[in-house]
Protein backbone atom coordinates (compact mmCIF):
# COMPACT_ATOMS: atom_id res chain seq x y z
CA UNK A 1 0.00 0.00 0.00
CA UNK A 2 1.15 3.61 -0.84
CA UNK A 3 -0.67 5.00 2.11
CA UNK A 4 -0.83 2.82 5.24
CA UNK A 5 -3.36 3.18 7.57
CA UNK A 6 -0.54 3.43 10.36
CA UNK A 7 3.21 3.93 10.56
CA UNK A 8 4.94 3.42 14.10
CA UNK A 9 6.12 6.74 15.03
CA UNK A 10 10.05 7.17 15.33
CA UNK A 11 11.35 10.34 16.16
CA UNK A 12 15.46 10.15 15.16
CA UNK A 13 16.47 9.49 19.24
CA UNK A 14 15.73 5.94 19.81
CA UNK A 15 18.65 4.17 18.85
CA UNK A 16 20.87 6.40 20.84
CA UNK A 17 19.17 5.59 23.92
CA UNK A 18 18.79 1.81 23.28
CA UNK A 19 22.59 2.06 22.68
CA UNK A 20 23.03 3.64 25.88
CA UNK A 21 21.16 0.51 27.66
CA UNK A 22 23.63 -2.23 25.81
CA UNK A 23 26.46 -0.36 26.45
CA UNK A 24 25.73 0.14 30.31
CA UNK A 25 24.43 -3.30 30.60
CA UNK A 26 21.00 -1.91 31.91
CA UNK A 27 18.74 -4.18 29.74
CA UNK A 28 16.32 -5.60 32.26
CA UNK A 29 13.17 -4.07 33.60
CA UNK A 30 13.09 -0.92 36.22
CA UNK A 31 16.01 0.35 34.83
CA UNK A 32 17.22 4.19 34.26
CA UNK A 33 14.72 4.27 31.45
CA UNK A 34 11.55 2.84 33.26
CA UNK A 35 11.87 5.52 35.93
CA UNK A 36 12.14 8.30 33.48
CA UNK A 37 8.91 6.88 31.60
CA UNK A 38 7.16 6.71 34.57
CA UNK A 39 8.05 9.93 36.03
CA UNK A 40 7.14 11.51 33.05
CA UNK A 41 3.28 9.83 33.42
CA UNK A 42 3.56 11.52 36.86
CA UNK A 43 4.17 14.75 36.03
CA UNK A 44 1.38 14.63 32.90
CA UNK A 45 -1.27 13.21 34.63
CA UNK A 46 -1.04 13.65 37.84
CA UNK A 47 -1.51 10.10 39.32
CA UNK A 48 0.27 9.11 42.94
CA UNK A 49 2.20 6.06 40.48
CA UNK A 50 2.69 5.08 37.51
CA UNK A 51 4.22 1.72 36.55
CA UNK A 52 5.56 0.55 32.70
CA UNK A 53 4.10 -2.41 32.05
CA UNK A 54 4.58 -4.93 29.00
CA UNK A 55 1.13 -4.02 27.61
CA UNK A 56 -1.70 -2.30 28.23
CA UNK A 57 -3.76 -5.74 28.33
CA UNK A 58 -1.13 -6.64 31.66
CA UNK A 59 -1.89 -3.19 33.25
CA UNK A 60 -5.69 -4.31 33.12
CA UNK A 61 -4.74 -7.94 34.60
CA UNK A 62 -2.97 -6.02 37.44
CA UNK A 63 -6.02 -3.70 37.51
CA UNK A 64 -7.56 -6.93 37.95
CA UNK A 65 -5.84 -8.57 40.66
CA UNK A 66 -5.64 -5.60 42.70
CA UNK A 67 -9.04 -5.35 42.94
CA UNK A 68 -9.26 -9.14 43.84
CA UNK A 69 -11.77 -10.06 41.38
CA UNK A 70 -12.78 -13.40 41.68
CA UNK A 71 -15.24 -16.27 40.35
CA UNK A 72 -19.18 -14.64 40.29
CA UNK A 73 -18.23 -10.90 39.83
CA UNK A 74 -19.38 -8.71 37.27
CA UNK A 75 -17.82 -6.13 35.25
CA UNK A 76 -19.54 -3.51 33.55
CA UNK A 77 -17.69 -2.05 30.09
CA UNK A 78 -19.02 -1.72 26.29
CA UNK A 79 -18.60 -4.62 23.61
CA UNK A 80 -17.64 -2.16 21.37
CA UNK A 81 -13.38 -2.25 22.70
CA UNK A 82 -10.74 -4.33 22.41
CA UNK A 83 -10.83 -7.99 23.58
CA UNK A 84 -8.02 -7.32 26.35
CA UNK A 85 -10.76 -5.25 28.16
CA UNK A 86 -13.13 -7.87 28.48
CA UNK A 87 -10.32 -10.93 28.76
CA UNK A 88 -8.52 -9.50 32.12
CA UNK A 89 -11.76 -9.95 34.38
CA UNK A 90 -12.69 -13.04 32.54
CA UNK A 91 -9.28 -14.89 33.25
CA UNK A 92 -10.26 -14.38 37.14
CA UNK A 93 -13.54 -15.78 36.26
CA UNK A 94 -15.44 -12.93 36.16
CA UNK A 95 -18.51 -12.32 34.12
CA UNK A 96 -18.34 -9.38 31.76
CA UNK A 97 -21.76 -7.14 31.01
CA UNK A 98 -22.11 -5.06 28.64
CA UNK A 99 -24.01 -2.12 28.43
CA UNK A 100 -24.78 -0.40 24.68
CA UNK A 101 -22.31 2.59 23.85
CA UNK A 102 -23.39 6.77 22.84
CA UNK A 103 -23.76 6.95 19.03
CA UNK A 104 -21.92 10.48 18.93
CA UNK A 105 -18.63 9.49 20.97
CA UNK A 106 -18.74 5.67 20.49
CA UNK A 107 -17.81 5.63 24.22
CA UNK A 108 -20.10 3.58 27.12
CA UNK A 109 -23.53 5.20 27.28
CA UNK A 110 -22.78 6.81 30.82
CA UNK A 111 -26.85 6.87 31.36
CA UNK A 112 -27.37 2.50 31.07
CA UNK A 113 -24.55 1.71 33.44
CA UNK A 114 -26.99 1.83 36.71
CA UNK A 115 -29.44 -0.73 35.53
CA UNK A 116 -26.84 -2.87 34.41
CA UNK A 117 -25.26 -2.93 38.15
CA UNK A 118 -26.62 -6.08 40.53
CA UNK A 119 -25.09 -6.93 44.27
CA UNK A 120 -22.17 -8.80 42.10
CA UNK A 121 -20.96 -5.52 40.73
CA UNK A 122 -17.84 -4.92 41.29
CA UNK A 123 -16.02 -2.29 38.52
CA UNK A 124 -16.98 -0.71 35.93
CA UNK A 125 -14.50 -0.10 33.21
CA UNK A 126 -14.75 3.21 30.56
CA UNK A 127 -13.05 2.85 27.01
CA UNK A 128 -11.98 6.18 26.18
CA UNK A 129 -12.31 5.65 22.50
CA UNK A 130 -10.27 7.58 19.67
CA UNK A 131 -8.86 9.19 23.15
CA UNK A 132 -11.95 10.91 23.37
CA UNK A 133 -13.31 10.91 27.05
CA UNK A 134 -16.16 9.10 28.34
CA UNK A 135 -18.58 10.96 30.35
CA UNK A 136 -16.56 10.29 33.50
CA UNK A 137 -18.28 12.50 36.29
CA UNK A 138 -21.70 10.90 35.81
CA UNK A 139 -19.57 7.56 36.04
CA UNK A 140 -17.52 8.49 39.13
CA UNK A 141 -20.17 9.41 40.73
CA UNK A 142 -22.16 6.15 39.98
CA UNK A 143 -19.30 4.28 41.14
CA UNK A 144 -19.46 5.97 44.64
CA UNK A 145 -22.92 5.37 45.35
CA UNK A 146 -22.57 1.72 44.47
CA UNK A 147 -18.83 1.55 46.17
CA UNK A 148 -17.66 0.23 42.80
CA UNK A 149 -14.06 0.57 40.96
CA UNK A 150 -13.52 2.43 38.14
CA UNK A 151 -10.47 1.09 35.67
CA UNK A 152 -10.32 3.47 32.97
CA UNK A 153 -9.05 1.47 29.62
CA UNK A 154 -7.17 4.84 28.60
CA UNK A 155 -5.07 2.60 26.01
CA UNK A 156 -5.71 5.37 23.06
CA UNK A 157 -6.31 8.07 25.26
CA UNK A 158 -2.51 9.52 26.41
CA UNK A 159 -2.10 12.95 26.59
CA UNK A 160 -5.93 13.52 25.96
CA UNK A 161 -8.04 15.76 29.10
CA UNK A 162 -11.85 15.37 30.91
CA UNK A 163 -12.45 18.79 32.40
CA UNK A 164 -8.53 19.00 32.50
CA UNK A 165 -7.78 16.19 34.13
CA UNK A 166 -5.37 13.56 32.44
CA UNK A 167 -7.24 10.00 31.17
CA UNK A 168 -5.96 7.20 32.77
CA UNK A 169 -5.95 9.51 36.05
CA UNK A 170 -9.57 10.12 37.30
CA UNK A 171 -10.73 6.54 37.84
CA UNK A 172 -8.70 4.23 40.77
CA UNK A 173 -6.81 2.25 37.85
CA UNK A 174 -5.57 3.72 34.76
CA UNK A 175 -4.18 1.73 31.73
CA UNK A 176 -2.49 3.41 28.96
CA UNK A 177 -0.96 1.18 25.66
CA UNK A 178 2.53 1.75 23.65
CA UNK A 179 1.86 -0.36 20.99
CA UNK A 180 2.90 0.27 18.15
CA UNK A 181 -0.22 1.13 16.96
CA UNK A 182 -0.61 4.43 19.51
CA UNK A 183 0.57 7.45 19.47
CA UNK A 184 3.51 6.89 21.32
CA UNK A 185 5.17 3.36 21.31
CA UNK A 186 7.80 1.05 22.76
CA UNK A 187 7.04 -1.83 20.39
CA UNK A 188 4.96 -3.88 22.78
CA UNK A 189 4.00 -1.83 25.96
CA UNK A 190 1.76 -0.31 28.17
CA UNK A 191 1.71 1.54 32.13
CA UNK A 192 -0.61 0.91 34.89
CA UNK A 193 -1.79 4.49 36.54
CA UNK A 194 -2.41 4.66 40.59
CA UNK A 195 -4.78 7.39 41.41
CA UNK A 196 -3.70 7.43 44.63
CA UNK A 197 -1.45 4.99 47.07
CA UNK A 198 -4.22 2.36 47.84
CA UNK A 199 -2.56 -0.16 45.56
CA UNK A 200 0.64 1.12 45.14
CA UNK A 201 2.68 -0.75 47.59
CA UNK A 202 0.48 -4.16 46.54
CA UNK A 203 1.07 -2.84 42.65
CA UNK A 204 4.97 -3.14 42.93
CA UNK A 205 4.64 -6.39 43.96
CA UNK A 206 2.43 -7.77 42.03
CA UNK A 207 4.48 -6.48 38.68
CA UNK A 208 7.63 -8.23 40.22
CA UNK A 209 6.55 -11.78 40.35
CA UNK A 210 4.81 -11.01 43.60
CA UNK A 211 8.06 -10.44 45.30
CA UNK A 212 9.33 -7.66 47.45
CA UNK A 213 12.45 -7.42 44.71
CA UNK A 214 12.32 -3.67 44.55
CA UNK A 215 12.76 -3.09 48.33
CA UNK A 216 15.74 -4.89 48.33
CA UNK A 217 16.96 -3.36 45.32
CA UNK A 218 16.46 0.39 47.50
CA UNK A 219 17.93 -1.53 50.18
CA UNK A 220 15.30 -1.78 52.40
CA UNK A 221 15.48 -5.54 53.06
CA UNK A 222 18.66 -7.85 53.02
CA UNK A 223 16.88 -10.47 50.90
CA UNK A 224 13.96 -10.59 48.79
CA UNK A 225 11.25 -13.27 49.10
CA UNK A 226 7.74 -14.17 47.73
CA UNK A 227 5.05 -12.06 49.54
CA UNK A 228 1.95 -12.83 47.07
CA UNK A 229 0.60 -13.62 43.59
CA UNK A 230 1.94 -11.38 40.94
CA UNK A 231 3.54 -12.10 37.81
CA UNK A 232 6.10 -10.64 35.38
CA UNK A 233 4.47 -7.43 34.14
CA UNK A 234 8.13 -5.48 33.41
CA UNK A 235 9.28 -4.34 30.18
CA UNK A 236 12.98 -4.62 29.41
CA UNK A 237 14.73 -1.02 29.64
CA UNK A 238 15.17 -1.17 26.09
CA UNK A 239 11.93 -0.89 25.42
CA UNK A 240 11.62 1.77 27.57
CA UNK A 241 14.69 3.58 26.21
CA UNK A 242 12.28 4.23 23.07
CA UNK A 243 9.30 4.75 24.34
CA UNK A 244 11.37 7.69 26.31
CA UNK A 245 12.55 9.33 23.11
CA UNK A 246 8.86 10.01 22.17
CA UNK A 247 7.83 11.43 25.63
CA UNK A 248 10.25 13.78 25.15
CA UNK A 249 8.72 14.78 22.15
CA UNK A 250 4.84 14.26 23.08
CA UNK A 251 4.03 17.72 22.21
CA UNK A 252 5.33 17.36 19.08
CA UNK A 253 4.14 14.54 17.87
CA UNK A 254 0.41 15.30 19.64
CA UNK A 255 0.25 19.06 17.37
CA UNK A 256 1.07 16.97 14.29
CA UNK A 257 -1.15 14.53 14.53
CA UNK A 258 -4.20 17.29 15.59
CA UNK A 259 -2.85 18.80 12.57
CA UNK A 260 -4.16 16.00 10.63
CA UNK A 261 -7.24 15.62 12.60
CA UNK A 262 -8.33 19.49 11.78
CA UNK A 263 -7.29 18.56 8.04
CA UNK A 264 -9.36 15.72 7.80
CA UNK A 265 -12.12 17.63 9.69
CA UNK A 266 -12.47 20.99 7.35
CA UNK A 267 -11.66 18.59 3.65
CA UNK A 268 -14.72 16.20 4.69
CA UNK A 269 -16.97 18.68 6.32
CA UNK A 270 -18.81 19.22 2.94
CA UNK A 271 -19.33 16.19 2.81
CA UNK A 272 -21.05 15.84 5.59
CA UNK A 273 -23.26 18.88 5.20
CA UNK A 274 -24.63 17.07 2.10
CA UNK A 275 -25.67 13.84 4.37
CA UNK A 276 -23.14 11.65 2.81
CA UNK A 277 -20.77 10.82 5.76
CA UNK A 278 -20.90 11.67 9.10
CA UNK A 279 -18.00 13.14 10.88
CA UNK A 280 -16.18 12.60 14.63
CA UNK A 281 -17.96 14.50 17.56
CA UNK A 282 -16.09 15.37 20.52
CA UNK A 283 -17.91 17.14 23.76
CA UNK A 284 -17.07 20.20 24.47
CA UNK A 285 -15.28 18.87 28.30
CA UNK A 286 -12.92 16.88 25.99
CA UNK A 287 -9.62 17.67 24.52
CA UNK A 288 -8.51 15.04 22.46
CA UNK A 289 -5.01 13.36 20.98
CA UNK A 290 -5.62 12.83 17.42
CA UNK A 291 -5.68 9.43 18.14
CA UNK A 292 -7.95 8.55 15.41
CA UNK A 293 -10.08 10.03 12.78
CA UNK A 294 -13.04 7.94 11.50
CA UNK A 295 -16.43 9.01 9.22
CA UNK A 296 -19.37 6.68 9.34
CA UNK A 297 -20.84 5.71 6.44
CA UNK A 298 -24.29 4.57 5.63
CA UNK A 299 -24.36 1.47 6.45
CA UNK A 300 -22.12 -1.54 6.48
CA UNK A 301 -22.32 -2.12 2.57
CA UNK A 302 -21.42 1.43 1.70
CA UNK A 303 -18.65 0.84 3.87
CA UNK A 304 -17.43 -2.20 2.26
CA UNK A 305 -17.53 -0.44 -1.36
CA UNK A 306 -15.48 2.48 0.28
CA UNK A 307 -12.68 -0.25 1.96
CA UNK A 308 -12.13 -1.49 -1.78
CA UNK A 309 -12.53 1.64 -3.22
CA UNK A 310 -9.72 3.25 -1.29
CA UNK A 311 -7.94 -0.51 -1.25
CA UNK A 312 -7.55 -0.14 -5.38
CA UNK A 313 -6.33 3.26 -4.96
CA UNK A 314 -3.52 1.87 -2.50
CA UNK A 315 -4.79 3.43 0.66
CA UNK A 316 -5.23 0.97 3.27
CA UNK A 317 -8.21 1.89 5.74
CA UNK A 318 -9.66 0.12 8.44
CA UNK A 319 -12.36 -0.95 10.06
CA UNK A 320 -12.52 -1.51 13.95
CA UNK A 321 -14.12 -4.08 16.41
CA UNK A 322 -16.28 -6.20 15.80
CA UNK A 323 -18.46 -6.09 19.49
CA UNK A 324 -17.57 -8.87 21.84
CA UNK A 325 -20.77 -9.98 22.68
CA UNK A 326 -21.33 -11.63 19.33
CA UNK A 327 -17.48 -13.24 19.15
CA UNK A 328 -17.18 -16.55 20.15
CA UNK A 329 -15.73 -15.95 23.64
CA UNK A 330 -18.45 -13.70 24.26
CA UNK A 331 -21.03 -15.69 23.81
CA UNK A 332 -19.68 -17.89 26.57
CA UNK A 333 -18.40 -15.25 29.05
CA UNK A 334 -20.55 -12.55 28.52
CA UNK A 335 -23.49 -11.30 28.61
CA UNK A 336 -25.36 -7.95 26.64
CA UNK A 337 -27.26 -6.15 29.37
CA UNK A 338 -30.50 -4.48 27.74
CA UNK A 339 -30.90 -3.19 23.55
CA UNK A 340 -28.18 -3.21 21.17
CA UNK A 341 -29.13 -0.38 19.53
CA UNK A 342 -25.91 1.27 18.61
CA UNK A 343 -22.97 -1.02 19.69
CA UNK A 344 -23.67 -3.33 16.45
CA UNK A 345 -25.29 -0.41 13.91
CA UNK A 346 -22.56 1.72 14.17
CA UNK A 347 -19.47 -0.52 14.09
CA UNK A 348 -20.99 -1.69 11.04
CA UNK A 349 -20.55 1.75 9.58
CA UNK A 350 -17.29 3.56 11.04
CA UNK A 351 -14.19 3.32 8.75
CA UNK A 352 -10.47 4.73 10.33
CA UNK A 353 -8.17 6.50 7.78
CA UNK A 354 -5.05 6.55 7.35
CA UNK A 355 -3.21 8.49 10.91
CA UNK A 356 0.06 9.02 11.84
CA UNK A 357 2.92 10.94 12.71
CA UNK A 358 4.00 12.81 9.96
CA UNK A 359 1.11 11.73 7.56
CA UNK A 360 1.85 14.11 4.98
CA UNK A 361 -0.77 17.18 3.69
CA UNK A 362 -0.52 15.27 0.03
CA UNK A 363 -1.02 11.98 1.30
CA UNK A 364 -3.98 13.38 3.23
CA UNK A 365 -5.52 15.12 0.40
CA UNK A 366 -5.23 12.15 -1.81
CA UNK A 367 -6.84 9.99 0.63
CA UNK A 368 -9.88 12.73 0.79
CA UNK A 369 -9.77 13.38 -3.27
CA UNK A 370 -10.60 9.45 -3.37
CA UNK A 371 -13.27 9.47 -1.10
CA UNK A 372 -15.20 12.36 -2.59
CA UNK A 373 -14.78 10.42 -6.00
CA UNK A 374 -16.17 7.69 -4.20
CA UNK A 375 -18.97 9.68 -3.10
CA UNK A 376 -19.42 11.68 -6.66
CA UNK A 377 -18.95 14.76 -5.02
CA UNK A 378 -17.70 17.84 -6.59
C1 LIG B 1 -4.66 -1.09 22.07
C2 LIG B 1 -5.76 -1.29 23.04
C3 LIG B 1 -5.64 -2.21 24.09
C4 LIG B 1 -4.49 -3.17 24.22
O1 LIG B 1 -3.25 -2.57 24.33
P1 LIG B 1 -1.93 -3.51 24.37
O2 LIG B 1 -0.88 -2.55 24.87
O3 LIG B 1 -1.68 -3.97 22.98
O4 LIG B 1 -2.17 -4.61 25.32
C5 LIG B 1 -6.66 -2.29 25.02
N1 LIG B 1 -7.75 -1.52 24.93
C6 LIG B 1 -7.91 -0.63 23.92
C7 LIG B 1 -9.15 0.21 23.87
C8 LIG B 1 -6.93 -0.49 22.94
O5 LIG B 1 -7.10 0.37 21.94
Amino acid sequence: MRINFNVPPYTGKEFEYIKECVENQKICGDGPYTAKDNEWIEKKTGVHKALLTTSCTHATEMSAILMDIKEGDEVIMPSYTFVSTANAFVLRGAKVVFVDIRPDTMNIDENLIEKAITPRTRAIVPVHYAGVACEMDTIMDIAKRHGLYVVEDAAQGVMSTYKGKALGSIGDFGNYSFHETKNYSMGEGGALLLRDETFADDAVIIREKGTNRTLYKLGKVDKYSWISPGSSYLPSDMNAAYLYAQLQMADEINEDRMDHYNRYMSELKPLEEKGLIELPYVPKECVHNAHMFYIKCKDFEERKGLIEYLTGHDILPASHYVPLHSSKAGLKYTEFFGEDRYTTKESERLLRLPMYYRLTNDDLDEVVMRIREYYRFT
